[in-house]
């Protein structure tokens, strides 16, 4: 099928919940895309965050193919391995306590989101639901996380939204504090709002909000769903707060491009959820499982976070002398890029037609570069941007 009637039957049988650029890619290899018509794209995207090894890196593909001609799925009725294997693994690098594995990053945070609010229920009893997010914050598309999500564009249309949840303003510790009443269970906070335009939070501000957390009994949240996986140059992004969260949620990178989240939360936590308050079919899928397991095991080697740092510098210090760059920001492999022109869409459309897939987040460029890329892939993708971003 040539692009044109992938494009047709798109149109005629599928939801338009997308704004799509215009190519469909069909296959890749590391850091470079093909589409249907054999055109290759340096991929700054990831698949949003997700494929972190890159296209069909040659473990991953071995992991989850072995693992498919193995078992597929068995329900959660049984024990598994992998599932233990992974679990192990995310409390043995968090110092948490227990995990739940589920598909996405929206079900990761519902997970957290219950989880607060029975912990609060069962020691203090009801009226105590409110937990706290911040204005421009995302934390998914169910109806509870999109009422999670600190931002009015989402509060349309699907009334009534979830209850029981206001939100503080970042970075803004005397908001928080006026908002930090005695019905609020938690603090739910990305600590680099992604979607939102890829601002991380002030240390002041975090600091602020672990110890009124403390002080309060109100469970400290992290969405690390963008954040985690080695993207920002620590396997968590908390790791680089100096904070201990009570609970971390995980998805995107966490399975390399096969659907995988994680709930992970301390010890504190660790016998809130009982048979029967929570479950899901799907989550902790075996293939899905070797795919987290295999990812897990490459982004924690000695020397890979020091090469994703490495490579982040290298990549924001080559912006830092292109034309139309108002600003870059972000940590490790998470950029977002302020234009001068204020034409991140316009740019990131002819990034595509001139081979680049590159991201936008509100009136931001953003960059979520597979976390192996190599440093070739890097230039030529840079290149490209820059030519356009000089236009
Ligand atoms: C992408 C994202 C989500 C939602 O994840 P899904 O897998 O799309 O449900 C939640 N929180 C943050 C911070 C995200 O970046």
């Amino acid at each position: 099928m040539n692009f044109e009637d992938i494009k047709n039957d798109e149109q005629q049988y599928m939801m338009h919940t997308y704004g799509r650029f215009q190519t469909a890619i069909v296959s890749g290899k590391g850091a470079t895309a093909k589409d249907a018509e054999g055109k290759e794209y340096i991929d700054f995207t990831s698949g949003i965050g997700v494929n972190c090894l890159g296209y069909c890196d040659e473990g991953w593909v071995k992991a989850v193919s072995a693992q498919a001609a193995a078992v597929q799925h068995i329900s959660n009725l049984y024990y598994s391995p992998l599932q233990t294997e992974v679990s192990k693994k995310l409390c043995e690098l968090t110092g948490m306590d227990k995990v739940f594995l589920c598909n996405s990053g929206a079900e990761a945070n519902e997970c957290a989101i219950k989880i607060a609010r029975k912990y609060s229920f069962d020691k203090y009893g009801k009226g105590r639901q409110k937990i706290l997010t911040l204005v421009n914050s995302f934390h998914g598309r169910t109806v509870t996380t999109l009422a999670a999500t600190g931002q009015d564009v989402f509060h349309n249309f699907f009334f009534p939204f979830t209850e029981g949840f206001e939100y503080v303003t970042a970075n803004d510790i005397k908001d928080l504090e006026a908002k930090a009443g005695d019905d609020v269970c938690a603090v739910f906070i990305e600590l680099v709002q992604g979607e939102g335009g890829v601002m991380p939070l002030s240390q002041e501000f975090v600091d602020a909000a672990a110890r009124l957390c403390g002080e309060k009994d109100m469970l400290l949240m992290v969405d690390e769903v963008q954040t985690g996986i080695s993207r920002t140059g620590t396997v968590y992004c908390y790791e680089q707060y100096g904070i201990k969260p009570d609970v971390i949620t995980s998805a995107k990178g966490l399975g390399g491009g096969l659907p995988i989240g994680a709930c992970i939360c301390n010890e504190k936590l660790g016998n809130v959820m009982t048979p029967g308050t929570h479950g899901t079919t799907f989550g902790g899928n075996p293939v899905a499982c070797a795919a987290a397991k295999e990812v897990l095991s490459r982004v924690t080697a000695p020397g890979f976070l020091a090469e994703v740092c490495k490579k982040g510098d290298y990549i924001r210090q080559k912006l830092s002398s292109m034309q139309n760059v108002k600003e870059v920001r972000g940590k490790g492999m998470m950029i977002g890029i302020v234009t001068e022109k204020d034409n991140a869409k316009e740019i990131a459309a002819k990034c595509v037609e001139n081979g680049l897939l590159i991201l936008t987040a509100k009136d931001l460029l953003r960059l979520l570069p597979p976390l192996n890329i190599s440093y070739e892939e890097i230039d030529k993708g840079l290149e490209i941007l820059s030519g356009l971003m000089a236009e």
